[in-house]
Formats: structure tokens, sequence, C-alpha cells
């Protein structure tokens, strides 16, 4: 396992998928790739090699609510009925009770495709004392399920802006950015640097003033940290904002630009599109999470999101459903929806679905800040096998159009994270 030669019929290199290329990989890593000439220690036939999908943000315990978050017959439910159930379930969680829905969250998720997560950690504490004790079990969760996981821990200080904690907040609180950080060097200390790194995030507006976020956002680009926050998906939190500040959380976010700051805003649902592209400009990235932000009705991402560029990534987020087709697909659907037109995310070179399969792969790679996410010499090997003699995916001229329209789970063959495969029948 160590080194393997791969050829599939067709492999995913440089935005297509190619005929006649080899992948050599070596300790986890791609070595080569191109027509090599060397023996292949594993031909793949009938099937097509693509990048490992990133799901760069999710809440693994969130997965406990699936089936369970239903709203009372007779009440409309909105987002904030939903979080008041989601803070339900995190009172009342244990450490093994965190450690086994991230397990069953991160199993879901390899089996979809995914390769790596990002996982956006608030729910920190196992009481309402500042303990901590929570830390360790989604890193141990992702390490059995055998992810690649970004572990991003979230400052959170106000139950909303200038307000104190209450009830199952006091589950995620940071007492302030000195804490934080010494919660952080312990948590990096038990992250086995291989398959387990380290990110910073700053949960909301909600959760820290303007200038903890300042200070936050500052730190991590100094230590070389990617730095994840939720922004704007809700109407009341941008109100909320401009009550507050007199400006926007996105326009709080765009004041300040920090050396070698890699900022991603998650969702961004209600941001206008001059401050997407600002937001782009300055080497920033938005994650959207499209069946999260249905399911919750947050809205649709102004059309403006569809710009090109490296900066767009998806999330499972909620991960009421795992499916990172499903994600790929309603980022394309969603935009189509709202524009009334088709091929939103394609261009003159690129079809909507290479352009969407980036996002997935490439994408969250590049808001967690891996070398992962495209089939290159020097990336991690973090791949996924596709079955093109599947039913759905059989004698389709263009078989990515073919799985990101009418595929699913069912044509994924197997999976590799650092070359070790999950699903393929032995050589
Ligand atoms: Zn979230």
């Amino acid at each position: 396992v160590n080194e393997q030669v791969l050829e599939a019929d067709l492999t995913y290199v440089d935005g297509r998928l190619r005929p006649g290329i080899q992948v050599a990989v070596r300790a986890g890593m791609i070595e080569a790739v191109g027509p090599l000439g060397l023996r292949a220690t594993r031909r793949l036939r009938d099937a097509a090699l693509v990048p490992g999908c990133v799901s760069a943000h999710s809440h693994a315990f969130q997965r406990g609510l699936r089936g369970h978050a239903r709203e009372i017959a007779g009440q409309a439910g909105n987002f904030w009925s939903w979080r008041d159930r989601m803070y339900a379930l995190a009172e009342e969680l244990d450490r093994d009770g965190v450690y086994t829905l991230s397990r069953l969250a991160f199993r879901e998720l390899r089996a979809a495709g995914v390769t790596t997560v990002g996982e956006f950690h608030y729910l920190r504490h196992a009481s309402s004392e500042r303990d901590y004790g929570l830390d360790g079990a989604v890193l141990d969760a992702a390490r059995d399920a055998r992810i690649r996981i970004v572990l991003l821990p979230a400052y959170y200080r106000t139950g909303g802006i200038a307000q104190p904690l209450t009830g199952a907040q006091l589950r995620f609180a940071t007492a302030d950015p000195d804490e934080y950080w010494q919660s952080w060097e312990r948590l990096a200390a038990g992250a086995d640097g291989s398959l387990a790194r380290l990110g910073a995030a700053v949960h909301s507006v909600r959760a820290a003033s303007a200038e903890e976020v300042a200070t936050m956002r500052s730190e991590a680009a100094r230590r070389g940290l990617v730095c994840h926050m939720h922004v704007e998906e809700q109407p009341r939190e941008v109100e909320d904002c401009r009550a507050a500040y007199g400006r926007t959380p996105m326009q709080l976010i765009l004041e300040n630009h920090y050396d070698g700051e890699r900022f991603t805003a998650v969702h961004a649902t209600q941001t206008p599109a001059a401050e997407l592209t600002q937001l782009a400009a300055s080497g920033g990235g938005v994650c959207v999470c499209p069946t999260t932000e249905a399911h919750l009705g947050d809205g649709i991402p102004d059309a403006a999101i569809a710009a090109p560029g490296d900066w767009l990534s998806l999330g499972t987020d909620a991960n009421a459903r795992i499916s990172m087709l499903d994600e790929m697909r309603w980022l394309e659907y969603g935009q189509r929806l709202g524009q009334r037109s088709r091929d939103v995310f394609g261009g003159p070179e690129r079809t909507w679905a290479e352009r969407v399969l980036d996002i997935g792969t490439a994408g969250g790679a590049a808001a967690l800040g891996l070398p992962a996410g495209r089939i290159r010499a020097g990336a991690y090997a973090d791949l996924v096998a596709l079955d093109l003699s599947h039913p759905t995916l059989s004698g389709a001229a263009d078989p990515l159009g073919a799985w990101l329209t009418g595929g699913d789970e069912r044509a994924i063959l197997g999976t590799a994270v650092a070359g070790e495969w999950e699903g393929l029948p032995a050589d």
C-alpha cells in the first residue's frame, strides 16, 4: 500500500477527465501523474479516478438532529426554532455521545466520497463549566472513521451581540482570546499531524465582539492558520449587527485584511454582490452549504457567487443529508432556479460539472489550507474511484455530467485517504 501505480480508464487531471493517465502514490502522497509508462499495480477498469471531496464546513454532532428536529404541527418553524432543538441536543450530549455521533457522521461522509472534513467545532464542554471535556472526542472519532480532518475550534464568548451566554451556549464558551489559544495548543498537541490538523474559527458576530473578531483573525493570520466564521446566514444577524455597529457582518470583515490571511465566510447567504466580489478580491473565500441552507430556509446566495476563481468551497454543515454530490448539484441548481437559466457555473472552457467538482474538492482544500483536492504531484493521495459501468453512468458521453446530474453514491467504487483504499476489492 505504501507504493502504488493507479491506472483508471479516465482520470480527472487539470480540470478534465482524461484517458491514459497513471497516478504514482508513495507514502500517502501523489508522487507523479501522467502517461508514466509504468506497470500499473492497480488497474481500475471501467472506472474514473477523481479527487476526494472536501466538506469544508461540518458540525458532526448535529447528525443527531436528523429525524429529531421535527417542527410542531401547526407552528411555522424557522432557523431559530431549529436552533433551540440543536441547543437541547448540545446540552444532553456527553463525551461518548459526541464521539458516537461524530464517528457516524464521519463514516457517512467517507462513504459519500468525502476524504477531508473541516469540522467547525463549537460544542466543547461536557458541562456548563469551561472544562473543554469534549475537545478530544471529535479528533478521536475522525481517526477511528479514517477520514482526514481539519479541526476548527470556534471562539464563542457572547450569546448574541453584547448578550451573556445562557443555557446550552455555556457549553460553547470561551472566556477570552488567551484562553482560546491555550485550548488550541492543547488540541494541537493531541492531533496526529498526518491526518489531523488545526485551523481557527470565530463562531459569528453573534458570539464575539467586532474587536474580538479582529484580534482572532490577525492572530490566526500570524500563525499561518485558516480562519472560518459564519457570516450572514440569516437576515436577523445582519439587522442586529447593523443596529450594534452601524455596519453588516461582511462590512466588518471587509474593513480589515491581515497579511497572509486565509479567511472563509461560511454561508454569506444575505451578502450583496459587491461585497462578495470585494471579499474574493481580497483573497477571502465563501463556503456555501446548499442542502443545509435549504433545510433551514436560509435562502440562496447572490448570483455573484458564480464568479470564476478559486474562492468557493462547499460544506455539509448540519449533516441532515450527507452527500457532497447533492451539495455540488444544489450549488448549481439553486442558482438555476434563482436566475432561470442553465449552466450557471459553466463557461466557455469548462462545463458546470467540472467547475462544481473543483469547488467540492480543490476549493475545499484551499479553504482548509491543505495540499489536497487535485490529482497532481505533491498532493495527498485522497481519491475517489467511480464505477463507469454503473447503470446511472454507463454509456454517458460525459460521465462527470451524468454523475452530477443523475448519479449518486452507488457509483462510488471506493475511496482512498493517504493512499489507503476502502471499498475496492483487494488486488
Ligand atoms: Zn455551521
